[in-house]
């Protein structure tokens, strides 16, 4: 079997690829170790669009990639028999806290950005959240200390709403989506294999060898992996010259009923509260989802993304008690109902979107539970870097720069290379 490109993954980004890369005429090949697209970390996603990072440039990706999911089908340009993905843009909140420097950071990116923003008070988010107290009780702990649920006596009682933000319904079925639009443009797609080598001759890939013996040529293999990235990369032999690394990372997100007396389904958005360490989001079928944002005082898990405890543990409490500090109504259910998963994580938490030392191997991953929202941007900035590396371009050197179109912006893609030093920019956490 002869393709341009194998890309190995299917997920969200691994699908994006396939369609931006027939879209450029590349006769593309993904192989997946699941039965379909999106099945992997990206079927745990959150799924939160949103389009503030503590970054400019990780703000440019996201603000560009926002329009894809705006017109999610008519950027897909077909109809999934199963149905399109939907983006619920219902907004975002951030509260004002001393840890995010009270967004005065993320307010003067938005400002160059471009990025529309509302500046809310205690009176405007009393009306919007009636269930929400305002009380603060930073620093993030756990609940076994004995200082968990009392207030510090100030309060948080300001945000910036983000009106360009939202959540994609079902993240897996917008991957399914991905992979149906690039079919149709002639990629082609290997389910339930896995691959096992990547070939190389002399300083080059030729292809990759799977599980069940297949041999498929290539001369440029892309490492989407999600949480197996870094096999993938040790695989290739491209690890040990990479400065920043990846690994899975355990996270659980906690589904509970919304309380009653307030609609958060259709009258609520997603708000991201640093003091409380959560960010949250309204879930189908009356639900409210809350996410960490990995607080100080939680230990980081890295597991085996091939063997990891898919059980609740008292994190989904910690989660649970901590929202529910800010909502003193929220029912906590005896049963714990939400998603275990895994992060690719980074070493800071900002993603690799790279070449690697092995000529026409390439990498997108470390994507840090915060890269759904980019999978079409940064997709078709991989391919870019595929066309500019693969004309004699030194992008180590020489970094390509991508143009984005919707904000007419030149993005240096050296900001993502695998030999950056660690960001000191970034707020080393799922929020990038
Ligand atoms: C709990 C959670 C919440 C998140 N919330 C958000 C959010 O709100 N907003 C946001 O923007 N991002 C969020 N993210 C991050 C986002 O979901 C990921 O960045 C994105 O889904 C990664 O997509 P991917 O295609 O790179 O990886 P994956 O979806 O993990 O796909 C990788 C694929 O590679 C395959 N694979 C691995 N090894 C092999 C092999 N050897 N052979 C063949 N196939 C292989 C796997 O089977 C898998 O299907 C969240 C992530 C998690 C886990």
């Amino acid at each position: 079997m002869n393709f341009d490109a194998v890309i190995i993954g299917a997920g969200v980004i691994g699908a994006a690829l396939a369609l931006e890369l027939s879209k450029a005429g590349f006769k593309t090949l993904n192989v997946d170790k699941n039965h379909d697209a999106g099945m992997g970390s990206t079927s745990g996603s959150c799924a939160i669009i949103r389009v503030h990072y503590s970054t400019l440039d990780g703000s440019a990706l996201a603000y560009e990639g926002y329009f894809d999911w705006k017109n999610w089908s008519d950027y897909l340009g077909v109809e999934d028999a199963l149905g399109n993905a939907k983006f619920l843009e219902c907004g975002c909140l951030v509260m004002k806290t001393e840890q995010n420097g009270f967004m005065k950071k993320h307010k003067s990116i938005c400002d160059e950005l471009r990025i529309p923003y509302e500046e809310w008070d205690s009176k405007l988010i009393k009306e919007k959240l009636p269930i929400y107290s305002q009380d603060s009780y930073s620093p993030t702990k756990r609940i076994d200390d004995e200082d968990f649920g009392k207030s510090n006596g100030s309060l948080v009682n300001s945000g910036i709403f983000f009106p360009t933000a939202g959540y994609v319904t079902d993240p897996q079925l917008s991957a399914h989506n991905l992979k149906v639009a690039a079919e149709k443009l002639g990629a082609r797609f290997k389910f339930d294999t896995e691959v096992t080598n990547i070939n190389k001759k002399n300083d080059r890939v030729i292809g990759i060898t799977c599980s069940n013996g297949d041999v498929v040529n290539a001369p440029i293999v892309i490492n989407v992996a999600g949480p197996a990235s870094f096999k993938i990369n040790k695989m290739a032999g491209v690890e040990n010259e990479m400065n920043i690394k990846t690994r899975p990372l355990r996270q659980e997100v906690v589904h509970v009923p919304q309380p009653k007396g307030f609609d958060f389904e259709n009258n609520g958005f997603v708000v991201s509260d640093s003091d409380i360490s959560c960010y949250v989001r309204p879930e189908h079928g009356g639900n409210i989802l809350i996410g960490s944002e990995d607080p100080e005082c939680d230990i980081r898990e890295f597991v085996d993304d091939d063997d990891f405890n898919r059980e609740f543990t008292e994190q989904w409490d910690n989660q649970v008690l901590r929202y529910a500090q800010r909502v003193p109504s929220l029912g906590i259910p005896s049963r714990k109902r939400g998603v275990v998963e895994l992060y690719d994580a980074s070493d800071d938490w900002i993603p690799i979107y790279d070449k690697s030392s092995l000529n026409g191997f390439y990498m997108a991953c470390g994507t840090s539970g915060n890269q759904y929202k980019n999978a079409t941007v940064a997709a078709r900035m991989m391919v870019g870097l595929i066309q500019y590396c693969e004309s004699g371009n030194d992008h180590d050197e020489k970094p390509f720069k991508y143009h984005l179109t919707k904000l007419d912006r030149e993005l240096n893609v050296g900001f993502f290379s695998r030999l950056r030093k660690i960001n000191p920019e970034s707020s080393n956490s799922v929020l990038g």
